[in-house]
């Protein structure tokens, strides 16, 4: 994975993705400070969900078989996944058992965190993406730089060009409601011959075993009811104990993702039920990682995220640079603390330096998670101790005497006296890459004072 101020320098050199970002994010946000600032009991409503989640996270085990024992009494099956591969084998053996080679899908951050189309794929079966912005990105093989909206680096012209060149030849007008129509055209029959379909979740309910999924343009309506079978990966962390406590995520996720009342599809299913739906419900319980964030006292606060983006639409860093640079499908801050707990390994460590520690994440949070405050345990945990010790050390013992000190500086003079260093050699390049580094004074504090003593 290219580390982040890399790939952000990258993005950055693309003007019209920057513009496309900054007006999607500015109209987004804007909505969602309307809605929430209508609702009286906002901040009651953030304390209720963090306490929800927090109870989850602490007695996930029992949360997690309950699940399983009410899925199973409900006609479903559960199946648990330790990584993506494990995973994805189940989703690609329930398909190849029904013999298709198509599957319809909603679209899921779980699943293209796992890579499941790729997994399909090598099994000779297409995923077909629904949502009309994952289809975008699949038709011209892109990958999602926003939680909500995947393709929000796209513009109306791009995309009308983009289906002229694939699904709607000679279509000529780029008005949302013809590019909708299009992509509604091309998708219906193809939901009218799946035979299995497949879905992340929003939400699992541990003491029914129903499984929640929200959004806006019914292709998720459709995916879960029209196939005879249906297989949804779920990330362990997704629980919730309830079913009265949709009634808070239902309110706190439509405001803080669409700016939105409630969502226009709120679907929720529990189990199989004669003639109607899918008659055979696999649920796929996903860990990859996720136990290890358990595992973190500080960091475990990320699993709490509901998804809703609302972080990655007043982040100083991901409105400039976009969701590519992240290189993750959870991209902003919720991708710079969220990506290197799932993943747990060297290629992330750039990601929690991928912000300013403004503080407005934490401050629109649903669920307020903490962002900044596991940034930087997460920043102490990526460096180098060794290193850091060392020349804090070397720092100290230079500031420790008064000879040594004005030493240090005369030499620091006679080495930057032409002013501001645009360049230093390594390992002090890594600071006047992205900066530069002010010379000292032409006369320090110490000669001044005595000069008029
Ligand atoms: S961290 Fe909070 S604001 Fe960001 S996506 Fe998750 S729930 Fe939403």
């Amino acid at each position: 994975m290219t580390a982040f101020p890399e790939a952000a320098r990258v993005e950055l050199a693309n003007g019209g993705l920057r513009a496309n970002l900054l007006n999607a994010t500015d109209t987004i946000r804007a909505k969602r400070a309307r809605v929430v600032a209508e609702a009286p009991d906002w901040e009651e409503l953030r304390e209720a969900g963090k306490a929800i989640k927090d109870d989850v996270l602490t007695r996930l085990d029992e949360y997690l078989l309950e699940f399983e024992a009410a899925v199973q009494a409900a006609g479903g099956r559960v199946h648990w996944a330790r990584d993506a591969a494990e995973a994805n084998a189940v989703v690609v053996e329930v398909a190849r058992s029904h013999g298709v080679d198509e599957v319809v899908k909603v679209k899921s951050l779980t699943t293209d965190e796992i890579e499941l189309n790729d997994a399909l794929a090598a099994a000779g079966i297409h995923a077909l993406e629904t949502d009309f912005a994952e289809l975008i990105l699949q038709l011209d093989h892109d990958r999602p730089s926003h939680i909500l909206v995947p393709a929000i680096h796209r513009n109306r012209a791009e995309i009308r060009d983009l289906f002229a060149r694939t699904i709607a030849p000679g279509i000529a007008s780029d008005d949302p409601h013809d590019l909708a129509e299009a992509s509604r055209l091309y998708l219906r029959e193809r939901f009218l011959a799946a035979r299995v379909g497949v879905s992340g979740a929003n939400f699992g309910v541990a003491e029914t075993g129903s499984v929640c999924v929200v959004e806006s343009e019914g292709n998720g309506r459709m995916c879960t009811t029209l196939p005879n079978v249906l297989v949804t990966v779920l990330g362990v962390e997704k629980l919730l104990p309830r079913f009265a406590d949709l009634e808070v995520f239902l309110q706190l996720l439509p405001r803080s993702s669409t700016g939105e009342r409630m969502n226009p599809y709120t679907s929720i299913w529990t189990g199989v039920s004669d003639g109607d739906g899918p008659q055979e419900l696999h649920v796929v319980l996903l860990d990859n990682g996720r136990t290890r964030a358990l595992a973190d006292d500080v960091g475990r606060q990320a699993l709490r995220c509901i998804r809703c983006s609302a972080c990655l639409n007043v982040c100083p860093v991901y409105t400039r640079t976009g969701g590519h640079a992240y290189g993750s499908v959870y991209p902003g801050p919720i991708g710079a603390i969220l990506t290197p707990q799932l993943r747990g390994d060297e290629s992330t460590s750039s990601l929690p330096f991928a912000s300013s520690l403004c503080g407005a994440c934490y401050e629109v949070c649903p669920v307020k998670i903490d962002i900044p405050r596991v940034l930087l345990h997460l920043r102490a945990k990526a460096t180098k101790p060794a290193a850091e010790r060392t020349l804090m050390g070397g720092v100290g013992w230079v500031f420790g005497g008064p000879r040594r000190l004005a030493l240090a500086q005369r030499l620091a003079r006679s080495v930057l006296r032409r002013g501001t260093v645009h360049r230093l050699p390594p390992p002090l390049s890594a600071w006047t890459r992205t900066r530069d580094l002010k010379g000292p004074p032409r006369e320090d504090f110490r000669s001044w004072w005595r000069s008029r003593a």
